[in-house]
């Protein structure tokens, strides 16, 4: 049997094909070829589903959130004792090198712990009466069922950043997960359903995205909406949840700046960096993208990175020696192509990498423009990809200046020998992360969202179950 499984939905407790008997095939970024099969939802499954977690939804927020802990942490544990064979289906059906694939199974089981735990930390207050014999308090109650949408570049833990946070605050779900990535997620999913989650609770469909949003969203069995992925669709989908007033939590795209002083560690900066900005071949929303460095550290920071980034090993990310996998999918190939072309056109100097590796699969080499014009399209477009864009600056008021130009504030990073300078990055950069001479964010206690066009609502820390949660006020007095 081969090791990457077929996928089918899961509803109301049982997996199955969708009614329509459609499916999509499941290529392997490193070969270009199929590998598996995903089934896809007709209207009609989506009704099953909707009803599911109608049902389910009565039966989780009844049960205690001791309960609902211990069933989360039992799926935590199946994860960890999964890891491997999740890993690899992980690495077979997106790309990323086998080691991060290991460190995204790990990183999954631990947010379900921290959910679980705050699921029970979900405590109201009383507040003090203005009369004798009055009690005025707030409960904190499960929002209702909840629509989430998951992308393809970290399957397993952009997914677990919505499951176990509702779960936690005993909310039921229908989850459109990846359909170019689906196996890992339903491999997570699997995992809650053999810890005893109730049927119904957790339901996971694939289909057109398009039609299932829109028909979730507009479901009144729905209350609440989740989305990770560009801004575009996540715009989208806030207008579809407006018109019919319900919350959402948007995770989307950035664009981060990275301001390197003269004065920092250099060599600790461009190494930290190269690792950070190609991981996931630069798939990642908090990618290290445009990089200010002071002028007098230029030419240092600029040559170590490129070598750095030079010597990266290449290849599919299921060796275990690969550094640097395939990209996820054709659309990014091309994407990353003409980004790069059109920034060497408006006078860029590429540094290194700029060619797709190979014939086979979806291999790009690390990529290192430098001297990028502001209208350059990959000065203004998230390229979600392996390409790191290197420029200088002379006072930190323009490099500040040059972090807020874009409309998106998602992580920022800062490397600098300056206590003034650290102070003033992460009071005036823009964003909704900032990480300051180390690589600190996405901690499963530590709050995870953006501002302006890169959404709102946080995936990790204490703010995140808020959004999942009503507050309901109660006064009383005795008669
Ligand atoms: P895309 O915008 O078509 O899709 C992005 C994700 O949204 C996919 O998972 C897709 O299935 C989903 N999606 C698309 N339309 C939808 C709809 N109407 N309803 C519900 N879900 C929908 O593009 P893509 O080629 O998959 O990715 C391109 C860009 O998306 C990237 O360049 C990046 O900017 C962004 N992206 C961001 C993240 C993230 O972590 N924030 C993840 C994946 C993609």
């Amino acid at each position: 049997m081969s090791e990457y499984p077929n996928t089918q939905l899961l509803i109301a407790g049982d997996w199955c094909d969708g009614s329509g008997n459609r499916e999509m095939p499941v290529h392997n970024p490193a070969s270009g070829m199929e590998i598996g099969r995903v089934a896809l939802a007709e209207p009609a499954d989506l009704d099953r589903a909707l009803a599911a977690a109608d049902q389910g939804f009565r039966v989780w927020r009844a049960t205690s959130p001791l309960t609902r802990a211990k069933v989360m942490r039992r799926a935590a544990d199946l994860l960890r004792e999964r890891a491997e064979a999740i890993a690899r289906v992980i690495t077979l059906e997106q790309g990323k090198p086998i080691a991060q694939s290991r460190i995204e199974v790990a990183v999954a089981a631990d947010t379900i712990d921290w959910f679980a735990d705050e699921g029970r930390r979900a405590y109201g207050q009383i507040i003090p009466p203005r009369l004798p014999g009055v009690i005025q308090m707030t409960m904190k109650l499960p929002i209702g069922p909840v629509a989430a949408f998951t992308p393809w570049n970290f399957p397993v833990t952009q997914s677990v950043r919505k499951i176990a946070i509702a779960l936690g605050a005993g909310c039921s779900m229908v989850v459109k997960a990846p359909e170019e990535t689906p196996a890992s997620p339903a491999a997570l999913v699997t995992a809650f359903v053999d810890a005893g989650l109730p049927a119904g609770v957790l339901n996971l469909i694939y289909g057109v995205p398009a039609q299932i949003s829109d028909y979730l969203i507009k479901s009144p069995i729905i209350r609440k909406i989740s989305f990770t992925g560009s801004v575009e669709v996540g715009k989208h989908l806030a207008s579809l949840a407006g018109q019919q007033m319900k919350r959402c939590t948007m995770e989307l795209g950035g664009h981060a700046p990275v301001i390197v002083t003269a004065d920092a560690d250099i060599e600790k900066a461009a190494q930290t960096m190269v690792m950070h900005k190609f991981r996931n071949a630069g798939q990642v929303c908090v990618s290290p993208t445009r990089f200010m460095i002071e002028e007098a550290a230029y030419d240092q920071f600029t040559d170590r990175f490129v070598e750095i980034s030079s010597g990266l090993r290449i290849g599919a990310g299921i060796e275990e020696d690969t550094q640097l996998g395939p990209l996820s999918n054709s659309r990014r190939l091309d994407a990353i192509d003409e980004l790069i072309a059109d920034a060497v056109a408006q006078g860029a100097t590429l540094r290194c990498g700029g060619r797709r590796v190979g014939n086979e699969g979806w291999f790009f080499a690390p990529t290192v423009l430098s001297e990028v014009p502001l209208s350059a399209r990959i000065m203004n477009e998230e390229p979600f990809g392996p390409v790191a864009i290197l420029n200088r600056f002379t006072s930190l008021d323009d490099a500040i200046t040059e972090a807020n130009r874009l409309p998106f504030g998602l992580a920022a990073y800062g490397w600098t020998g300056s206590d003034q300078a650290a102070y003033r990055m992460g009071a005036e950069v823009e964003t909704g992360m900032m990480s300051i001479n180390h690589l600190g964010l996405a901690l499963p206690e530590t709050p995870f969202g953006g501002v302006k066009n890169s959404g709102y609502g946080s995936e990790g820390g204490s703010e995140a179950m808020e959004a999942y949660l009503d507050t309901r006020f109660v006064t009383r007095t005795f008669a």
